[in-house]
């Protein structure tokens, strides 16, 4: 069965909307196999969003989380990367649509909510830098 790497960000915990993203998670079918809820390093925080380096977005990136709480989960189930990039939402506010994750509870550039890993390389990648 296939995982996925599933992080909800600050301002989800901040919101209090933990509660309504893993219900949507779980309600959908998926597994929840692991989960912790703690502040990472920004060493860590860099090190996922590498990919991310060079963008101009970046150092917002990195402060949003920086010194924060967030929720990491390893879920489980069919196609579980590529269903969950689909009950996210694109990152995009104007093209998140309602019904998603992002959609439904951001209307930001940055502060969207949740990750979810876009690939089952980089689910594996994520699942081993953050467990
Ligand atoms: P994530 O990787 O967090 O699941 P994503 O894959 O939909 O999101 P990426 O392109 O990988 O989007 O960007 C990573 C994160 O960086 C976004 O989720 C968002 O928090 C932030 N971000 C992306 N693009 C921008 C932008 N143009 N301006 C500000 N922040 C951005
Ligand atoms: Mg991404």
């Amino acid at each position: 069965m296939e995982r996925t790497f599933i992080m909800i960000k600050p301002d989800g915990i901040q919101r209090r909307i933990m509660g309504e993203v893993i219900s949507r998670i779980e309600n959908k079918g998926f597994k929840i196999l692991r989960a912790k809820l703690f502040k990472p390093s920004k060493s860590l925080i860099e090190e996922h969003y590498q990919e991310h380096r060079e963008k101009e977005f970046f150092h917002e990136l990195i402060d949003y989380i920086s010194g924060e709480s967030v929720m990491i989960m390893e879920v489980e189930g069919e196609s579980a990367v590529e269903v969950m990039r689909l009950m996210i939402g694109n990152k995009d506010p104007k093209l998140a649509a309602p019904g998603t994750i992002r959609g439904d509870f951001s209307n930001e550039k940055t502060q969207n909510v949740i990750h979810g890993s876009d690939s089952i390389e980089n689910a594996n990648r994520e699942i081993s830098l953050w467990f």
